[in-house]
Order: structure tokens, then C-alpha cells, then sequence
């Protein structure tokens, strides 16, 4: 019988999971995507209806404004897509946040959107790019044919503007490429920074290396491939107590694209929201009440925790 993550917790800590500062905003603004990748675990696509609202994002705006939160974090989906992005953006801006935008990359190869990398530029916005591996069988297997080219030119129009080199930080996002535990992050950022820059000519800050959560469309994937309960095994037996201290649910939260406050975008798509004494909504943030709260853990935060966890 697999132990509880709860009670792996409270062995480790000798108390509940809970968050320790709160600097980061993770706003969700939508589940509509260009791509409808393997591993996503939103099951974001080009069918979802999902966006986040005007009022929502000034709502946002008015939480961020009013409690001087440091960072927001960008997330979807594909953000990008949502009519209200660039708005966001700005405003965020204007306010002094630090601004992280997670990207899939492909996105500045729609029609209409071919102006986002200059805007990153010019809003020195942080990137976070998918770039789950450094070979072009291994990415377009789990994104769909055509990306890993895509990848690599939007890779390189960011390099000439400053991304990477020091200027603006350009970090890349690993995922194993099936119901694998991640290699060690280390050893894999020196493979990406000799791969992608000899053959390439690509560099980046940071790979941060990202296990795949069982829950979305990879669930499905394990559901149907018949790997659900040995990849579940693993992580839980690769649970690594170290790792609590860096979770990241210990000091963001999430806003659902409806305005939802959650740990984090995996609570989110499982629908697990706070317990009923925190706020619930955007609309009702407080930084007070929120930066010490208890976290809603259930068994798919193995996959934060096991072996070096998720960067
Ligand atoms: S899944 Fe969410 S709540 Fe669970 S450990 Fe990971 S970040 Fe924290």
C-alpha cells in the first residue's frame, strides 16, 4: 500500500505542507493553444474555449498593484493567444513586476502573432520555453510534427535579441519524453548547452528540468499505454525529502483563467481549490491570509517531489 504524500510530508516537516512567502502571482489565462502536446498537462489545444476575462485581468492587475507582489508568472496554455496578453503585460509593467511569460515557442509562427518576440524584448519580459529535448524526433514526437524546427528558429531570433547572452533571461523547460523519471538537471543542461550550441549556435540561461505530473492528457497517455500504476510506483518511490523545502506552491499562487485561486496550475486542473477558510477568488486576495496557508496536497505532488523534483 503506497504511502500518502501527506503523511510523507509530516514525517519529513513534523507539520503540514504549508506556504512560506508568497512572491509570485501564476496567472493561467487560458487553455486555447496552437499545439495540443502529449505531455500538457492543461490538455490545452486549439478546440479549448477556456480564457481568461477583462474583469479577471484587472483583477489581477488591482491584486498585484495593491500587495506590490514581485513576480508574475505568465502561464496557458498558449497566453499569448488571449486577446487581453498584451494588456496584461503592460500594465504588469507600469507597476514595476518582475514579468516571467512561459512560452511554447511555436506561437510566434501564427499568423498575427510573428510580433512576439520584439515584444518580449521590449517589455524585458523573462522567457520559459518547452523545449522538452535537443533532437528533432524526440520533440516533434511529443508535439506534433514541425516543431522542433520551429523551436530551434524562434530559439535563435530570440539570441539575436539579447535573450540568453545576459542582456534577458532565456531559460529552457525539460520534460522526459514518456513515463521516465528525469535525468540529473545538471548534467543535462551541459548536454543542451553543447548540443544546441555546437550544432545550432543557441544558448540559454537555465534548463529546468520538469517531471511529467499523472494528471491531464499524460494521464490519459499512462491510462492507455497501461503505465499508470508503475509510473505512479516510481515517483512515490522516488519521493526525496529535500525537495520540500523548494516546492513551488510553498511560495506562489495560481489564478485559474475563471478568476479560481489555487497551490498551483496542477490543483488547478484537477479542481482542488484552497481549503474554505483562504479566499477564494482573485477578487478577494490577501496577501496576509495567503502567504502562510496550508496547501491542498494530494498523490500527484510525487511528481514535485520525487528524485530531484521538478526545477
Ligand atoms: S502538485 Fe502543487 S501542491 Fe502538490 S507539491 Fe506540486 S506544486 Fe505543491
Amino acid at each position: 500500500m503506497p504511502k500518502k504524500f501527506e503523511t510523507r510530508v509530516e514525517e519529513t516537516l513534523g507539520a503540514p505542507l504549508s506556504a512560506v512567502d508568497l512572491l509570485s502571482l501564476q496567472v493561467n489565462m487560458g487553455y486555447r493553444c496552437n499545439m495540443s502536446c502529449r505531455h500538457c498537462h492543461v490538455s490545452a489545444g486549439p478546440g479549448r474555449m477556456e480564457i481568461m476575462g477583462e474583469e479577471t485581468v484587472e483583477q489581477v492587475l488591482f491584486a498585484l498593484k495593491r500587495y506590490a507582489v514581485r513576480t508574475l508568472d505568465i502561464t496557458g496554455g498558449a497566453p499569448e493567444l488571449n486577446p487581453h496578453f498584451s494588456y496584461l503585460v503592460a500594465e504588469a509593467k507600469k507597476a514595476g513586476c518582475h514579468i516571467v511569460a512561459r512560452t511554447n515557442l511555436t506561437v510566434f509562427f501564427e499568423k498575427g502573432y510573428e510580433h512576439l518576440p520584439w515584444f518580449y524584448r521590449d517589455n524585458d519580459i523573462e522567457i520559459t520555453a518547452s523545449f522538452p529535448l535537443y533532437f528533432d524526433a524526440g520533440v516533434d514526437g511529443v508535439r506534433g510534427e514541425g516543431t522542433f524546427v520551429k523551436s530551434i528558429r524562434a530559439l535563435q531570433l530570440l539570441n539575436g535579441l539579447g535573450y540568453g547572452d545576459g542582456r534577458r533571461r532565456l531559460n529552457l523547460v525539460y520534460n522526459p519524453p514518456g513515463a521516465q523519471l528525469a535525468p540529473s538537471q545538471e548534467g543535462l543542461e551541459e548536454q543542451y548547452r553543447r548540443l544546441l550550441g555546437g550544432y545550432h549556435r543557441i544558448f540559454f540561461d537555465r534548463l529546468y528540468v520538469s517531471l511529467n505530473m499523472p494528471i491531464g492528457r499524460f494521464k490519459a497517455h499512462l491510462e492507455e499505454t497501461g503505465s499508470s500504476e508503475k509510473y505512479l510506483k516510481a515517483l512515490e518511490e522516488s519521493f526525496n525529502p529535500l525537495t520540500l523545502g523548494g516546492l513551488m506552491c510553498r511560495r506562489l499562487i495560481s489564478v485559474g483563467w475563471d478568476g479560481a485561486l489555487y497551490d498551483c496550475d496542477f490543483n488547478q486542473v484537477l479542481g482542488l481549490h484552497l481549503p474554505g477558510r483562504y479566499p477564494q477568488r482573485i477578487a478577494d486576495f490577501d496577501l496576509d491570509r495567503l502567504s502562510g496557508r496550508r496547501i491542498r496536497v494530494s498523490e500527484h505532488c510525487y511528481g514535485c517531489a520525487a528524485g530531484q523534483g521538478s526545477t
